[in-house]
């Protein structure tokens, strides 16, 4: 029987960023039905497919974080500043995330960057903008695995189930789709169980 193959996409092609752009899938707060965030221009909408409720948010476009050398440890750190009450302030004392010693430091405001990689802008399974549940989200030995669309969840199905995985053409030594994706979704003894859970989000 020939082996079914795969070729990989260019990294990025599913991502949280495009998908804002077609429409990210969330669960409804009101009714557990299928949302869609999208966003534009700094604003994020939400809209219920089934029972119609509506949300907006403006994103400031700004990111804001202190960036400092403990002069305690000595090493350099990065942190976050998310409270936005806390982000109008222009010093603020911080704990050094590796020793734990307490020193003011300047906030700084950054552009955010325009493009989000799968590991880092869905945290604990929600959308970034409304914090909402993605609506193909699942668990997997304890970890949470989602997809961002249908579309990524496809893509995903077909990566993982392929008996040969190719990269894009011409994309030797660049980063590729399923290079963004965690060790435990790529390792053989995982697949076939996956691909199971992945196909069931499918009839949802
Ligand atoms: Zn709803
Ligand atoms: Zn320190």
């Amino acid at each position: 029987m020939p082996e079914h193959r795969v070729k990989d996409k260019p990294y990025g092609t599913y991502s949280v960023y495009t998908a804002l752009q077609t429409g990210l899938c969330v669960t409804c707060p009101r009714c557990g039905g299928l949302g869609i965030v999208t966003s534009e221009r700094g604003t994020g909408r939400f809209q219920c497919t089934r029972c119609g409720h509506m949300e907006t948010k403006k994103s400031t476009g700004f990111r804001h974080r202190i960036q400092n050398q403990c002069r305690s440890c000595g090493r350099y750190y990065n942190v976050p500043i998310l409270d936005p009450k806390q982000q109008t302030f222009p010093m603020l004392r911080v704990a050094c995330p590796y020793c734990g010693s307490v020193m003011p430091g300047r906030v700084e405001k950054t552009k955010q960057s325009c493009c989000y990689s799968f590991d880092t802008d869905i945290r604990k399974g929600r959308d970034p903008i409304f914090g909402f549940d993605l609506w193909f989200l699942t668990g997997f030995d304890g970890k949470l695995v989602w997809a961002l669309n249908r579309e990524h969840l496809a893509y995903l199905i077909g990566y993982l189930s392929a008996g040969l995985r190719e990269r894009p053409p011409d994309y030797f030594g660049l980063r590729t789709q399923a290079d963004a994706l965690p060790a435990f979704m790529k390792t053989a003894k995982n697949r076939d169980r996956l691909v199971r859970r992945l196909k069931a989000l499918q009839t949802k």
